[in-house]
């Protein structure tokens, strides 16, 4: 798994991340939008925790304990069912603060699951927060270095949205690559803008099952993908195809083919314009979950389902949790039923974030899909 391409090594953490693009579209030409993702989200988590109110996004587990819990439970349920195998490892892709982990491990110890502890982080800021609350976690670049014997329990919360996506755009002359160019306006100023490459990329559509759509697509049509999440995928398959065990991979993301560009960048809890301040400000895009079903069965993983959010919490009981814990501690349960409704609510994340479950194709079905 390489999630950031090799490439621009030329960046020095001082240097405005605008400045480096803008010398380097100088001196090569315009970068492509996922080199330009790639190398924002690395400066991005490189330099900074984003999560929680002060930071620029809040994601689930930080809104509520339930949210990590229910996860453990299911990790739980899954491995006892297949035989309690030992040696077992809890992998989480992202891991953020280590709050899911700390939340998922505690509940899932109730039930004699300990696991090895296996995060895969880039982030030097986010390890170190990471390591106050696991101190026993191995921390890798890479699956890779995961271990290979032993079933894996992996996690990936808001993990995908962070690969760099690759855009299409349909010109009379053909399909071409989403590039990034960077112009000095007479006007005075400097912006990024959007241009289309000069090479043919016809070959480089998805297949998908909308190959004729492809051809009529209307000029400036824009067809996205995400090589780095395929590969991704492909790999936990193949691990738990080899190994034993099951994945759930959560984030805001589409279940039906769809056209367009779904890049967004987030700053301060607010949605800011992608080119504005690269480095500065999160980026992400949709997840293709139909796409990513599809390579996981290619590699022989059994496909669970995917879910919204709201029915995958709702099946693991998350209305009786909350009522429990509004129960035991009544001068909370205000705040408890505010985060109960954050996580299923329709409007919130509910319906938007999706649950997609894989697991070895010997192991138990699974409830929640
Ligand atoms: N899962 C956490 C954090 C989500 S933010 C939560 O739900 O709160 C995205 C996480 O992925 C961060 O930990 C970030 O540092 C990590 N990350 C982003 N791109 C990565 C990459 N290419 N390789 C490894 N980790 C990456």
């Amino acid at each position: 798994m390489e999630a950031v391409p090799p490439g621009l090594k030329l960046q020095l953490a001082n240097e405005p991340l605008a400045a480096v693009f803008a010398r380097l579209i100088a001196a090569t030409g315009p970068l492509s939008l996922a080199q330009f993702m790639a190398e924002s989200n690395a400066r991005y988590y490189m330099t900074r925790d984003p999560l929680g109110g002060d930071g620029d996004f809040v994601t689930a587990p930080e809104i509520s304990q339930m949210f990590g819990e229910l996860i453990g439970l299911w990790l739980a349920d899954m491995w006892m069912r297949a035989g309690c195998e030992e040696p077992v490892h809890y992998v989480e892709l992202g891991p953020g603060r280590g709050t899911l982990a700390r939340d998922a491990l505690q509940a899932a110890k109730r039930f004699g699951l300990v696991p090895q502890i296996h995060f895969v982080e880039s982030s030097l800021a986010l390890k170190a927060r990471q390591l106050t609350l696991h101190p026993t976690a191995q921390w890798h670049d890479s699956l890779a270095s995961v271990p290979t014997i032993g079933p894996i329990l992996l996690v990936a919360n808001e993990f995908l949205d962070a690969l760099p996506v690759r855009q299409l755009v349909r010109t009379p002359q053909g399909w071409r690559e989403r590039m990034v160019a960077f112009d000095e306006p007479s006007s005075g100023g400097e912006t990024f803008m959007f241009v289309a490459g000069s090479q043919p990329r016809d070959s480089a559509l998805p297949a998908g099952n909308l190959e004729q759509d492809w051809r009529e697509a209307s000029e400036g049509a824009i067809v996205e993908t995400c090589p780095a999440a395929v590969a991704i995928v492909s790999e936990v398959a193949e691990r738990l195809v080899a190994q034993g065990g099951a994945a759930l991979f959560i984030d805001y993301g589409y279940v039906e083919p769809q056209t367009g560009s779904t890049l967004q960048a987030v700053r301060d809890h607010r949605s800011v314009d992608p080119f504005a301040s690269p480095g500065e400000s999160d980026l992400s895009a949709h997840v293709d979950f139909a796409e990513l079903a599809r390579v996981a069965q290619s590699r022989e993983a059994r496909w669970l389902g995917t879910v919204g959010q709201g029915h995958f919490l709702r099946a693991l009981g998350i209305e009786a949790r909350a009522a429990n814990l509004a129960a035991a501690a009544p001068q909370h349960a205000q705040a408890i039923m505010a985060a109960l409704d954050r996580l299923i609510g329709e409007g919130e994340m509910g319906a938007l974030f999706k649950v997609m479950g894989l697991a070895a194709p010997n192991w138990p079905e699974s409830t929640g899909f």
